[in-house]
């Protein structure tokens, strides 16, 4: 789906992070194509291993597939890495890049974040560039401290290519907790996150800013109602496919 020259597409987006099989994922995604279409641009992120197993099972059809993280660098002694240039020869068209599990769990620094998101986009693949502060930082005053120097590093890094990214917030507080930000703490922070993409380019009103954290059927409308909430990246709720179904169904 095309947004038009002021508008984002509607997008939401699966992270299976690290679950599923090969009879378990042939289900899920069976049912998903079932269940759709959706207006919403509606994809999926999946473990590396089963992205020709996916790749194969969506060709043609309206969801489209990518990954969880790539690498930095274009290609060499990278061991264990996965090369934006691999994803792209599977079909990917989004790779999440900066998940607070990567950041937190595996020391991505805010450059390291930035340099992915480039070397997606080189090999024609939209970074979805994950941004949100901790509690502690929530607590402390910090938020839009945090998640204004996690975006303006990959602003700085991309120049004008900015406008080709998606966005998303996610309070690393509510991911995987049951405890999501309410639709206003939601919007407060995409509202300052489209002030400074606004400050970039002047194409910022077409930049999705997708919400995650904890995100289930239950509570997607009211979230997606907000004005610059354009969308979810949906971890838990993914992994089952009538909850997804009607996720996507909320961003219509
Ligand atoms: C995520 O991992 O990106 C996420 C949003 O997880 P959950 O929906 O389970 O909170």
């Amino acid at each position: 789906m095309q947004a038009s020259a002021g508008t984002p597409v509607k997008r939401v987006i699966g992270n299976w992070k690290m679950n599923g099989d090969r009879v378990a994922n042939t289900d899920l995604l069976a049912e998903l194509k079932k269940a759709g279409p959706w207006v919403a641009e509606v994809a999926v992120c999946v473990p590396f291993p089963y992205l020709g197993d996916v790749a194969l099972s969506l060709q043609g059809g309206r969801i489209a597939w990518g990954a969880q993280d790539c690498s930095a660098h274009e290609s060499g002694a990278y061991t264990g890495e996965v090369s934006a240039a691999m994803l792209a020869e599977f079909g990917c068209r989004y790779v999440l890049v900066g998940h607070s599990e990567r950041r937190a769990g595996h020391g991505e620094s805010d450059q390291l974040v930035a340099d992915k998101a480039k070397r997606a986009l080189a090999h024609g693949l939209t970074p979805v560039v994950c941004v949100g502060e901790t509690l502690e930082q929530r607590d402390a005053g910090q938020t839009e401290e945090v998640v204004k120097r996690q975006l303006s590093a990959v602003i700085h890094t991309l120049g004008p290519c900015i406008p080709q990214i998606v966005v998303a917030y996610e309070p690393v507080w509510a991911i995987g907790t049951g405890r999501t930000a309410t639709p206003e703490q939601a919007q407060a922070v995409h509202q300052r996150l489209r002030q400074q993409l606004h400050a970039a380019t002047d194409k910022a009103a077409r930049i999705s800013l997708l919400y995650g954290g904890s995100v289930k059927p239950d509570n997607a409308v009211e979230l997606f109602a907000q004005p610059d909430i354009d969308g979810g990246l949906i971890g838990g709720a993914s992994l089952k496919a009538a909850d997804f179904a009607a996720i996507c169904r909320a961003a219509d």
